[in-house]
């Protein structure tokens, strides 16, 4: 049986491993990228000092390994290669395209130069291909971070961070040379509704407190009165509390840098200065608001206030792309799909033999690790669904092949890729770093060609 994959992420992946094991068929995965690298946002989205996390990838270089898997990269669905040609050459098809939009705040004066989605920043200094250009100006002291997540921690932490503190990650070189010369010393994270109800993830929350140049700062009254709902109770929030609080607890400290965790604000404008820039952020204070589910929300009370910032990072989450000929759940932002089987956005009637997994399938929740049981889960949909497509003739498996080459496109195989690897680990070498991207897709080509 032939299944494509699209996207080369973790759910991506661990789908692949997935049916890669199984016994009732043999199945030749084909994995497709937009990008020629793989691996998605472990790549592109991980932050840099986090290298331990990155290490996932030597599990999906095994999985790719295996001889019945092949890469191509460099291959966009939707633009390369459309949804019904796919159709015609594999039994099964599965997304795994993640979540590449961002969303917005949704405020007057969102879009101005200096407020700039935390996408993009961190695709910034991931040496993302689609942000290698993107205007991050730090000449700014004070930046606003929207959001309560991980993703708010990671902009906030790697703004913060020394250079020395970067120098030995994979940030790319570009990035590190403009934070060597930054001038953001404060950064707010802003959260709407209260501490309890921050998705932070306790380690990741505790590590703003390791920083070598950084104080993190809350004020006790930000924690007066700090409740937790019993829906929404657990023992990552009251770990989350109990770091907060030790914040609180601390001196004043003398580090240079300062990280300040605000709650119960929602911001209203972004305010320019006369030149169009950034000059404040004006925020809503909230009260919080108990719901018949049990489930806690944020009210506005009228109360403003200006908080002085130069530069604002709505980190308010993603959504999947719209591509040509896949389903798209307008309300949810992801694929249209009942426990990952696709289905017409309208009729909710399953379009067979096609698949969705990841961030794709769920929005964006989850860590890189909660994806191996959940792709493996829709394969096991795939099997009851399909052993018996393998029957079904399909053109030669290289026929996909010549037609990306009629169309031009220079495919990249995973032994390509990994030469870029070669080249990457070489240059970063210099630097005493894992590795120095590369950021460009044509430099990419050009270096395999
Ligand atoms: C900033 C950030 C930091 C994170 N840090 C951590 C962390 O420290 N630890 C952790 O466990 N998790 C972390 N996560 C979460 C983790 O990255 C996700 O759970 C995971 O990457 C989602 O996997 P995915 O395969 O669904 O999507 P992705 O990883 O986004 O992969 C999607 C792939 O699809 C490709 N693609 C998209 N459209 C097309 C197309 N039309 N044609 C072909 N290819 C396409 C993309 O190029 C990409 O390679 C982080 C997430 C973010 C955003």
């Amino acid at each position: 049986m032939r299944v494509a994959i699209i996207g080369s992420g973790p759910a991506g992946f661990y789908a692949a491993e997935a049916l890669l094991k199984c016994t009732d068929v043999v199945i030749h995965v084909d994995m497709f990228d937009r990008l020629p690298t793989p691996y998605g946002l472990v790549r592109g989205g991980v932050a840099p000092d986090h290298q331990n996390i990155k290490a996932v990838t030597r599990i999906f270089e095994k999985t790719a390994a295996r001889p019945t898997f092949r890469f191509l990269g460099n291959v966009c669905l939707g633009r390369d290669v459309t949804v019904e040609e796919l159709r015609q050459h594999y039994h099964q098809i599965v997304y795994a395209v993640g979540n590449e939009a961002d969303r917005r705040l949704g405020i007057p004066g969102e879009g101005m130069p200096r407020c700039t989605p935390a996408a993009v920043f961190i695709g910034w200094y991931n040496g993302h291909p689609d942000y290698r250009q993107a205007k991050i100006d730090l000449s700014v002291s004070r930046v606003a971070v929207v959001g309560n997540g991980n993703v708010a921690i990671d902009a906030a932490r790697i703004l913060l961070c020394t250079p020395a503190e970067l120098e030995r990650t994979d940030i790319a070189a570009h990035a590190l040379e403009a934070l060597r010369n930054s001038q953001v010393r404060e950064v707010f994270i802003l959260g709407r509704r209260g501490p309890e109800q921050a998705s932070f993830t306790p380690p990741e929350l505790k590590e703003l407190g390791e920083m070598e140049d950084v104080d993190p700062v809350v004020t006790p009254g930000e924690l007066a009165g700090c409740v937790i709902s019993e829906a929404e109770g657990n023992s990552q929030q009251e770990k989350n509390l109990k770091i907060l609080q030790s914040f609180a607890a601390r001196q004043p400290g003398a580090k240079a840098k300062k990280l300040h965790l605000r709650f119960l604000v929602s911001p209203t404008e972004v305010i320019a200065d006369a030149a169009g820039n950034v000059a404040g952020l004006a925020l809503e204070k909230n009260r919080l608001e108990v719901q018949p589910d049990g489930t806690v929300s944020a009210r506005g009370t009228g109360e403003i206030e200006v908080l002085d910032v130069g530069m604002v990072l709505p980190a308010v989450g993603f959504a999947a792309e719209r591509i040509a000929g896949v389903p798209y759940d307008e309300k949810a932002r992801i694929i249209a799909n009942e426990d990952g089987r696709v289905v017409d956005s309208v009729s909710r009637s399953v379009i067979a033999n096609e698949y969705v997994v990841g961030w794709a399938r769920t929005g964006p929740q989850g860590l890189i690790g909660s994806h191996k049981g959940a792709s493996a889960h829709i394969v096991e949909h795939m099997m009851v669904d399909g052993t018996e497509l393998a029957a079904r003739e399909l053109p030669e498996r290289e026929a996909i092949d010549s037609l990306l080459h009629q169309r031009g496109v220079q495919i990249v195989s995973f032994d390509d890729w990994k030469r870029l690897d070669d080249v990457e680990v070489a240059r970063g070498e210099r630097r005493g770093a894992p590795r120095d991207k590369m950021v460009d897709v044509e430099t990419m080509l050009s270096t395999l060609r």
